[in-house]
C-alpha cells in the first residue's frame, strides 16, 4: 500500500442529536423537519443562545460574542437550528468541555464569530471596503450586476435564512449591526424584478443569470417561480443558477412540497426550452452535510434540474487544509451528489483578516487537492479581484510576496469601463492579509497604513 498525504474514506452522514441542547430536548423529528418550526426557532441573539444551551456554554464565550457584536460584527446573528446543531456535534452542553468544543468548531467560527477570533493587530486590511467587489457600481438596473460580458448577477432580495459572519455582501444583506448600517434598495421588490427582466429582454448578449441575493430561499416561492419563469421566456437566457446556502442551512425549505412541485414546473419548462437550471449552494465544512442536506439535494435533482454545485469560501480555522477541503468535497460528491465547483478566497471586507488566506496559501491548497477527485469535480480556488472578476489563483500576473500584493489582468470590460482604453492592459491589485507577510512587508504596511486608509475612505463610504 502506497502511503499518501490524503487517505480517502467514505463518510457516513449523521444528523447530530438536537436533543442534546436543553432548549430542544423535547423537539420531535416531525418538528425538526418542518421548515416553519426551523424558521421560528432560529437563534438571533445572545439570550436565545443562552436559553438553548443552558449553563453549559460559558459566560466567557457569551461575553466574547457580545463584544464582537458591539465592536466588530458586520453581520447580525441568524442561525437556523439545522446549522446550529452541526456545531460541536460530538459534545453536549451538559458535558465537560462543551465551551471549548464550541469555540473550536469550524462552523461556529464563521457563523457565530467572537471577538477573540479576530486579529487585534490588523482586524481589517487598510484596503478593505464595503461592497469590496464594487457590485453596486456595476448595477445595470437596481440589484442587477453586469460585470462579465455574457452573464449577470441578479440580487433579488437582501435577506437570507442564515447570516454568515464573512458575507461578501455585508453592505446590503441582513440587518444593521452596531457598526454597519446596510444599504437599502430604493425600488419596491416587484418593480426591481420587473426592471431586471426588462433589461435582460433588451440585452441579447447576456445568456447566463445567477439569481442570488441574499438567498433565494427567502423569496416567497410564487415570486421566485414567476421571476425564473420570466427568465425562461427570454430566448437568449440559456443558463440559470439559483444561489442558496439554505440547501445546507435550511434543507427543510427545499424539501417542502410547495418548493419541490414548483421546481418541477420550472425544470420541465427549462427542459422544453433547452435551458439549464442549477442550484449553487455554499458549504464550507464536511460536518454540515447531514442526511437532511443530502435529501434536499436529491429532491432538487429529482425535479429534473441540471445540477447542484457547491461554492465554498476558503476560511482560516474552518477549511484551510487539504484534509478539510477533500473531506468536504468527497462527502458532497459521494453522499449528497453535490458537485464541488469553486472555493473563493474570502473577500476584503472589514473585519475579515482572521478568516483570509494569502494568495500563496490558496495556491498551495489548490496544489494539494489535485489528483484525488475526478477532474470534473476538482474545485478551482478563486480570487475575486475587484474590477476584474473571478480568477483562478494560478492566473496571477505578478506577485510581490513581501508586500502581499498580487497583480491581475483581464480580457473583457466591465460595464463601468466602456470608454476606458486601459481596461484590458492595466494590472489590478489584490492584497494578502498583512499578518501573513514576512517582517519587512508588515513593517512597510505599518508605515503606509495612514496613506492606504485615506485612499480607501471614498470606496468604503460609497456603499
Ligand atoms: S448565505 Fe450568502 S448572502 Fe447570505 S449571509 Fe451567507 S454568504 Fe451572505
Amino acid at each position: 500500500m502506497v502511503s499518501q498525504p490524503y487517505v480517502y474514506r467514505r463518510a457516513e452522514l449523521v444528523e447530530p442529536d438536537w436533543r442534546r441542547f436543553p432548549g430542544w430536548s423535547s423537539v420531535t423529528a416531525e418538528e425538526w423537519e418542518s421548515v416553519q418550526w426551523q424558521r421560528a426557532h432560529c437563534v438571533k441573539n445572545l439570550r436565545q443562545l443562552r436559553d438553548l444551551t443552558g449553563p453549559g456554554l460559558g459566560e466567557d464565550f457569551l461575553a466574547d460574542l457580545e463584544r464582537d457584536q458591539r465592536e466588530r460584527a458586520t453581520m447580525s446573528m441568524l442561525v437556523p437550528p439545522q446549522m446550529l446543531n452541526t456545531m460541536a456535534p460530538a459534545s453536549a452542553p451538559d458535558e465537560p468541555g462543551f465551551t471549548d468544543a464550541f469555540y473550536a468548531d469550524p462552523v461556529r467560527r464563521y457563523m457565530i464569530p467572537v471577538f477573540s477570533d479576530r486579529r487585534t493587530d490588523w482586524p481589517s486590511h487598510p484596503y478593505a471596503s464595503r461592497d469590496s467587489l464594487h457590485e453596486a457600481e456595476m448595477w445595470a438596473v437596481e440589484g442587477l450586476t453586469h460585470r462579465y460580458p455574457t452573464k449577470v448577477l441578479a440580487e433579488v432580495l437582501p435577506t437570507c435564512p442564515q447570516y454568515c459572519g464573512h458575507c461578501t455582501r455585508m453592505d446590503l444583506v441582513g440587518n444593521p449591526t452596531p457598526i454597519i448600517a446596510k444599504h437599502k434598495f430604493g425600488l419596491p421588490p416587484a418593480d426591481r424584478l420587473t426592471a431586471m427582466i426588462e433589461y435582460l429582454r433588451a440585452t441579447p448578449g447576456v445568456r447566463d443569470v445567477v439569481v442570488s441575493g441574499g438567498d433565494v430561499a427567502n423569496l416567497p416561492w410564487p415570486r421566485l417561480e414567476s421571476f425564473v419563469s420570466s427568465l425562461l421566456d427570454i430566448g437568449n437566457i440559456r443558463d440559470i443558477r439559483l444561489a442558496t446556502k439554505a440547501l445546507m442551512g435550511l434543507p427543510q425549505h427545499w424539501l417542502a412540497d410547495q418548493v419541490r412541485s414548483g421546481m418541477e414546473r420550472l425544470a420541465s419548462k427549462a427542459h422544453e426550452r433547452g435551458v439549464s437550471i442549477a442550484i449553487h449552494t455554499h458549504v464550507n465544512a464536511a460536518q454540515s452535510v447531514t442526511p437532511l442536506v443530502a435529501r434536499a439535494a436529491q429532491a432538487m435533482l429529482d425535479t429534473g434540474i441540471r445540477d447542484v454545485r457547491n461554492q465554498g469560501v476558503l476560511l482560516a480555522g474552518v477549511n484551510d487544509s487539504a484534509q478539510a477541503l477533500l473531506d468536504l468535497c468527497f462527502v458532497l460528491l459521494d453522499e449528497a451528489r453535490i458537485m464541488p465547483y469553486y472555493f473563493y478566497m474570502c473577500d476584503m471586507i472589514p473585519g475579515s483578516e482572521h478568516w483570509r488566506l494569502s494568495l500563496a496559501q490558496a495556491q498551495d491548497l489548490q496544489h494539494q487537492i489535485m489528483g484525488y477527485l475526478p477532474g470534473f469535480a476538482t474545485p478551482r480556488m478563486i480570487c475575486d479581484v475587484p474590477y476584474v472578476g473571478k480568477r483562478w489563483v494560478h492566473q496571477v500576473s505578478r506577485y510581490d510576496t513581501e508586500l502581499g500584493i498580487s497583480y491581475w489582468t483581464k480580457n473583457y470590460r466591465t460595464s463601468v469601463e466602456a470608454s476606458d482604453e486601459l481596461a484590458l492592459s492595466r494590472e489590478y491589485p489584490y492584497y494578502d492579509p498583512i499578518h501573513t507577510l514576512p517582517g519587512p512587508g508588515q513593517a512597510w504596511w505599518r508605515d503606509h497604513e495612514a496613506l492606504a486608509a485615506e485612499r480607501t475612505a471614498q470606496p468604503a463610504a460609497a456603499g
